[in-house]
């Protein structure tokens, strides 16, 4: 028999459990449709699009030219492939976006009235969010026990796959279209600097599990929360378009250390469980990617100002490590996680914005932009998650870089205006006096700006805005 494999948000080959499955049945049609029919604002931003542009690219080369690719309702495309095809099996990875579980049910729903069969695997979870509840049956909504209670008490994850023996694709006329007609790329070039830093495709995936597995994942520990070196994986970009599994991820990690007690292991495992979190949450409570997690922000009196919005963006705040993480993000698609803790406490409670001004332009600028964890870590800063860090807790940036980033390595290295004064002052220019300016080269206002906020006195105002809805 002949299968359709649709790929979705699982561009690779090995521990594919949905291309295992269906190879095993005999020959393929693989396909990618980028839906249209998704809400606008979860379509893939401008730089998440850039990399499925490029992923895509890699998986048709790994298919020896097989991908057919397609654009629009993914809903009404797959019966009108499956009947043009004269294919009776439809395989696919299962999705968690609350839009893609609506689309998928209802072609369910749809083929099962017809003599189609589908079948739908596992390929982005350790564990998917309906194995896993409380004793009670109810969903989890704190991190602490839905992992260790939840998680590391249900059965191990599914062990790896290795890819198919052979993939046999079926000899059908190309129906798809070419990859540009996808129009995933934006019109003005401005992705060379990320297409000189990345390697999206499972090959380059996987050369980034080698690269930090050979070293930095025994420090990860101590240097995760040091933006200035290169101390975490860098995976998110690849886990979020599925070019590894976290399985792959986790048993390489078991199988290098075994179950030796590490904490630099144990930290790093649990990231990848705070990423199972963040889609857990989405599962269960799928208004959460639209709202306040808790109600009482709906209360909650945001400030929206454009030029503060315009100056955050830009990195032109006049907080030196605010600005390293808003120019890192411009220019690499992506920002260290202490750093995105920075940036996002310094625009929902120094500058009083919503946490969806932040959630939108991170979307549109990561290339790890994922609709789960994008919205759990702005929720999380803002206050307004489920176990998110309390809203009294303001982060204070000068406090923060000079912990972090202790010798300045990262504040230098994306503000160079900035380079030649002291550490002293580096993460509080403002405080410097003329003349250690003047010996620095710099003239405030002028070649790196004031503060945009007093920190203090917007810290204040954010704890007073805060105790408005305290009792709600
Ligand atoms: P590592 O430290 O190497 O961690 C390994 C993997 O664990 C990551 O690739 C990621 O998949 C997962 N992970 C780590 N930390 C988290 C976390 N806090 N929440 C969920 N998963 C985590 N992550 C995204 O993948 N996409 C986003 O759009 C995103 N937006 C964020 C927005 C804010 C405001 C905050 C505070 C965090 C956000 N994160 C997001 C989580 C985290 O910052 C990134 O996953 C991490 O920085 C990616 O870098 P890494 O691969 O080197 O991480």
């Amino acid at each position: 028999p002949v299968s359709l494999m649709w790929f979705r948000k699982d561009l690779r080959v090995k521990d594919n459990p949905a291309l295992n499955a269906a190879c095993d049945e005999g020959k393929i049609i693989p396909i990618y449709i980028h839906d249209t029919a998704a809400p606008q604002d979860h379509l893939p931003g401008e730089a998440s699009a850039w990399w499925l542009h490029q992923s895509l690219a890699q998986l048709n080369e790994r298919l020896n030219g097989h991908l057919q690719l397609f654009r629009g309702n993914a809903g009404e495309l797959i019966p009108q492939l499956l009947e043009h095809f004269e294919v009776d099996r439809i395989f696919w990875n299962r999705c968690y976006e609350p839009w893609s579980v609506k689309r998928d049910k209802k072609l369910k729903q749809t083929l099962k009235n017809s003599s189609i069969q589908v079948h739908s695997f596992n390929g982005s979870l350790l564990w998917e969010p309906m194995t896993i509840a409380k004793k009670d049956g109810g969903p989890y909504k704190v991190f602490t026990p839905y992992y260790k209670k939840g998680c590391l008490q249900a059965p191990e994850p599914r062990y790896p796959k290795a890819p198919p023996g052979r993939i046999t694709y079926a000899d059908v006329p190309h129906k798809g279209v070419a990859l540009a007609e996808l129009e995933l790329l934006p019109s003005i070039n401005w992705y060379d600097t990320i297409d000189s830093l990345w390697q999206p495709g499972e090959e380059g995936a996987a050369d980034r599990l080698s690269a930090f597995l050979s070293e930095p994942v025994e420090y990860y520990h101590s240097e995760r929360d040091i933006p200035g070196v290169e101390g975490t994986s860098r995976l998110s970009p690849h886990l979020h378009w599925g070019e590894i599994s976290p399985n792959q991820i986790w048993y390489a990690i078991k199988g290098k250390y075994g179950d030796q007690e590490n904490k630099s292991i144990e930290t790093y495992l649990s990231e990848l469980g705070w990423r199972e979190f963040s889609y857990y949450l989405m599962f269960h409570f799928p208004h959460f990617v639209e709202e306040n997690f808790n109600e009482k922000f709906n209360h909650f009196n945001w400030r929206y100002s454009e030029t503060e919005l315009v100056a955050w963006q830009q990195g032109k705040t006049g907080i030196p490590i605010v600005d390293a993480g808003m120019r890192q993000l411009w220019q690499t698609g992506w920002i260290h996680n202490r750093v995105r803790m920075i940036v996002g406490s310094f625009l929902v409670k120094n500058l009083l914005m919503h946490w969806q001004q932040g959630e939108q332009w991170f979307w549109d600028c990561l290339v790890d932009a994922d609709l789960a964890s994008n919205t759990a870590g702005w929720q999380w800063v803002a206050g307004s998650g489920a176990d998110a860090a309390p809203y009294f807790r303001v982060f204070n940036p000068v406090l923060q870089g000079e912990k972090f980033d202790k010798q300045g390595e990262y504040v230098r290295h994306y503000c160079p205006e900035l380079k030649s004064l002291p550490d002293k002052f580096l993460h509080k220019p403002w405080e410097a006096k003329p003349e250690v300016l003047k010996e620095a080269g710099i003239t405030l206002g002028k070649d790196y700006p004031e503060p945009l906020v007093d920190l203090k006195q917007s810290r204040r105002r954010a704890l007073d805005t805060f105790d408005e809805i305290k009792g709600k």
